[in-house]
């Protein structure tokens, strides 16, 4: 047998990237992790991590416009950005040492550079340095979608530049209706900017189930934020410090940074994976690869956002605790894609699992819908015009909860715990059969006793 280097080679030091090598190493291998970046990866560096960081701080500013009907009287308030970036840098330093200290911990070696394939087997570091594998492990991630090359675009930030703006902009405009578009506005209207959504299609979030389409959309609204579908940017145009975006509905928007949330591509480009014959899947452009995430040779495995497959961080991470399992633990795993928990942090927040009422009702011939729209105890007293959604999707032949979908605070909350009930295939009996948790907003999912619809779908003539 040829004599390597080491027994695996993980290209990238992300969520993915990170657990597979300290599970690897664990199992006994000689592992090395190449980044070219920051160990930690996108989640930590410049994604769910910074983001949660910004969304909690953008929150405090309905806290305190609620305190009022409690009672305080709180007096100027201000806000600095800058102390908050700097925060937020900082907490972001830490995690990138803790990271590479417990790669390190786990005896893999971490090289700080970038990494390609000369061959199956050889990798070439940045630095000239040539190592070889027995396998490599490719988990690169992803990158923002830049967007069609419209005048100006050299003007649009994505999500990246977001978390280190100089200035909180007074005024941005976001083009996107999914899940960074959403987070980002609601960050920044928490902050006091004035938001402004520019999204293609008729709603935003699609994909979600439709209540949650139009209920978030709605509640978003209330909160000042500006959203304009039907339409994309055509063209953004600097004048000093300032932009005007042109729309294809004709209009323009005055605004002092614009930010484009379409998407993000796998990290598959210049890697070396056609001279190591890896393939590219067509269907999404990810790196393609079967259950166990092995791509087309055999010694190459792929985990995470450069597969295209479900770009969150638990499922990377499930992903590469798999990967190494299978390959270095004597312990074959598959990762089951099914019934993923997601949420949008976006304010209000979005939590679901499972399926939504559309896909449900393709798939099976009765379908029953239990759904509450309220107002939450907290704004009987704020006087917060707002409300929160809970819906459950339950299959009227076996009576499973098929999918279930909130639309407030908490959602994300809610929908981790609910997700483990909607995997165990629990029925919207064992729902009723739960006592409720009083007084929460949750306790409607076990208190909801009449199906809101009904759909049977004819049998075929
Ligand atoms: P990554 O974490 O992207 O890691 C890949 C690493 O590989 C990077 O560090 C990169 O620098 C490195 N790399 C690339 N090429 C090379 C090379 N040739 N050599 C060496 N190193 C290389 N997911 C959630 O579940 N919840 C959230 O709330 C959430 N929020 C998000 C918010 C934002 C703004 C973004 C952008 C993403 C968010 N995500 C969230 C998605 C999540 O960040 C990704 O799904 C996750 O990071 C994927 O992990 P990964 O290991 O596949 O790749
Ligand atoms: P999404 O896929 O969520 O949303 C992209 C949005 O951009 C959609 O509204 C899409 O419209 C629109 N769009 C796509 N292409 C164009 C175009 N050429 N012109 C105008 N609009 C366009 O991607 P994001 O960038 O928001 O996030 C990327 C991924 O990162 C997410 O899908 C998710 O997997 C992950 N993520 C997860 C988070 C979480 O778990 N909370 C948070 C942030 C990111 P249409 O729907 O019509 O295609």
């Amino acid at each position: 047998m040829a004599d390597f280097d080491v027994d695996l080679f993980v290209i990238g030091g992300g969520s993915g990237g990170v657990r597979a090598a300290r599970i690897a190493a664990g199992h006994g291998a000689r592992v090395m992790v190449a980044e070219e970046y920051r160990m930690g990866g996108t989640c930590v560096i410049r994604g769910c991590v910074p983001k949660k960081l910004f969304v909690i701080g953008s929150h405090v500013h309905e806290e305190i416009e609620d305190a009022a009907g409690f009672g305080w009287s709180i007096g100027q308030v201000s806000f600095d950005w800058a102390t908050l970036v700097a925060n937020k840098d900082k907490e972001i330093a830490r995690l990138e040492r803790a990271y590479t200290a417990n790669v390190e911990k786990s005896g893999a070696t971490v090289v700080k550079t970038r990494a390609v394939l000369e061959d199956a087997h050889t990798l070439r570091l940045a630095t000239g340095e040539q190592v070889t594998a027995k396998y490599v492990l490719i988990a690169t991630g992803g990158a923002p979608n830049h967007g069609p090359a419209i005048p100006g675009i050299e003007h649009v930030i994505s999500s990246n530049e977001a978390f280190h703006l100089k200035e909180l902009p007074k005024r941005i405009v976001i083009q996107g209706g999914g899940y960074i578009a959403l987070e980002f506005a609601g960050i920044f209207a928490g902050f006091g900017s004035d938001v402004t959504v520019i999204y293609r299609g008729d709603n935003i979030l699609r994909g979600f189930d439709e209540d949650v389409r139009k209920h978030a959309r709605a509640e978003m609204e209330k909160r000042g934020i500006t959203i304009i579908t039907g339409c994309t940017v055509t063209k953004v145009d600097k004048h000093g410090e300032g932009f005007t975006t042109h729309l294809s509905s004709g209009s323009s928007i005055a605004s002092d940074q614009v930010m484009f949330a379409i998407g993000r591509h796998p990290n598959v480009a210049n890697l070396g994976l056609e001279t190591a014959g890896v393939a590219i899947n067509p269907a999404n452009g990810g790196i393609q690869v079967d259950g166990w995430s092995k791509s087309s040779v055999d010694n190459i495995y792929a985990i995470g956002d450069v597969t295209h497959r479900t770009n969150l961080t638990p499922v990377a991470i499930r992903e590469g605790h798999a990967f190494a399992d299978t390959v270095f633990g004597k312990r074959p795993v598959q990762v089951d894609h099914a019934t993923i928990p997601t949420a949008v942090f976006s304010q209000p927040e979005i939590g679901t699992v499972g399926l939504t009422e559309e896909e449900a009702r393709a798939q099976f011939s009765h379908v029953d819908i239990y759904k509450t729209d309220f107002r939450p105890i907290k704004a009987t007293m704020s006087g917060r015009d707002t409300r929160v959604l809970m819906k459950l999707v339950v299959d009227g032949t076996s009576d499973r909860v098929l999918g279930c979908h909130i639309v407030g605070d908490d959602a994300a909350e809610i929908t981790q715990v609910v997700a483990i009930a909607v995997k165990m295939k629990a029925t919207k009996a064992d729902f009723d059969a739960t006592m409720a948790l009083h007084p929460t907003a949750a306790e409607e999912l076990v208190t909801m006793r009449s199906p809101t619809a009904r759909h049977v779908r004819q049998a075929a003539e």
